[in-house]
């Protein structure tokens, strides 16, 4: 690791991986702690971070990356829409090289779908007012931190009276795949929380984790410091037998989140069970448009009926996205399935676990073991 200032100080990281070993050691037993979000996977990837960690403290990937998240029914959905004349897909990159069950957007591209990558809503909004004569389909996927702003192009599009804008709605919640998982009986010790999540949301949403299932939770912050600092706190907060969601991002992250962007979120959609990829159904933990923008549904444009829907063979994504399998035990994993010809999200994503390990786990630590 370079040595940075501020949040990425190397010798600060050092001294924090001391606390660290220390705390680990006088727990006496071995700890699992996730990192919900792919955000803080590829951070700790990309800066060693668990090289750092004692033996004692395991550090498992969650399911918080949500192109990885997104069901192959919607994917097949998406590709299905692509064919139509007249369509025009918009989505962000990643989006474009998930395989569905038996094809991609990038293949039906190929063969003349018409398929944009935009960078926010804001930009499919654009190609809709640009393109009268067709329907623009953006596939609003994401969780609590990005809805807010696809809530607002909504807001625009019908305030512009836009009648070709479309929006495909793969929106997941992130505390109640964490309720999922805990309600599966996982053995997770302790969570780091996404920070950028709880920029949104707020603490409040996850009490239930410590409240419920006697299990601490930290807000956590994507730097390397961050990270330390924030695993440093669920340590001291099982050594003292405390159970409780502390915020460590607390230069952006407030117990009470952002509540005009809620206020925006919850203008436009509400909440509804959801299909996870390695999760199954989960209730109250997807964003449907609600009544009054139910017309800008995709689903309810174009009458599609679609056949089963099923999984790349041999990927096992969904194990790797509940935490139970690290990449290297998928049997695909740098042999058929690298990020140059990736078999499953996990290993397109940019956020993904398997591309994670792939492209870091390669690599010399930056750092050495604590
Ligand atoms: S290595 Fe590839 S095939 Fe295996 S779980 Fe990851 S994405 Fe799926």
């Amino acid at each position: 690791m370079k040595s940075l200032s501020g949040y990425s100080d190397a010798s600060l990281c050092k001294k924090l991986a001391g606390y660290i070993k220390r705390l680990a050691k006088d727990l006496g037993r071995p700890v699992s702690f996730m990192e919900v979000c792919g955000t803080h996977t590829m951070a700790i990837f990309r800066f060693g971070l668990r090289q750092m960690l004692p033996s004692e403290v395991h550090l498992i990937s969650g399911p918080g990356c949500p192109v990885c998240v997104t069901p192959p029914s919607y994917i097949d959905l998406a590709i299905e829409i692509s064919k139509i004349d007249g369509v025009i897909i918009a989505t962000f990159g990643d989006m474009v090289r998930v395989p569905g069950t038996h094809s991609s957007l990038e293949k039906e591209k190929a063969r003349g779908a018409d398929v944009r990558v935009v960078y926010s809503p804001l930009g499919a909004l654009e190609i809709a007012r640009k393109n009268p004569e067709k329907r623009v389909v953006f596939l609003a996927v994401g969780f609590e931190t990005t809805a807010p702003t696809v809530a607002a192009g909504v807001l625009r599009a019908r305030q512009e009276g836009l009648k070709n804008f479309h929006i495909l709605s793969g929106h997941r919640l992130i505390p109640p795949a964490i309720r999922a998982l805990l309600a599966a009986g996982s053995n997770v010790d302790g969570f780091l929380l996404p920070g950028h999540v709880s920029v949104i949301i707020g603490s409040g949403p996850y009490e239930f984790i410590p409240k419920e299932f006697g299990v601490p939770a930290v807000v956590t912050g994507f730097e390397p410091v961050d990270i330390l600092l924030a695993l440093r706190m669920l340590l001291s907060q099982m050594s003292e037998d405390r159970q409780e969601v502390e915020i460590e991002y607390n230069r952006a992250a407030r117990p009470e989140g952002n509540e005009k962007a809620l206020e925006m979120l919850y203008k436009v959609f509400e909440a509804d069970e959801g299909q996870w990829r390695g999760l199954g159904r989960i209730p109250e933990s997807a964003l449907s448009l609600k009544h009054d923008f139910r017309f800008l549904a995709a689903e309810g444009v174009f009458d599609i009926a679609l056949g089963p829907s099923r999984e790349p063979s041999g990927c096992r994504c969904g194990e790797v996205l509940r935490g139970v399998l690290e990449p290297e035990e998928c049997g695909l994993f740098g042999t058929s399935c690298t990020p140059q010809h990736a078999i499953g999200p996990c290993m397109v994503s940019s956020e993904g676990t398997c591309a994670a390990h792939y492209k870091y786990e390669r690599s010399p630590a930056p750092l050495e073991r604590a």
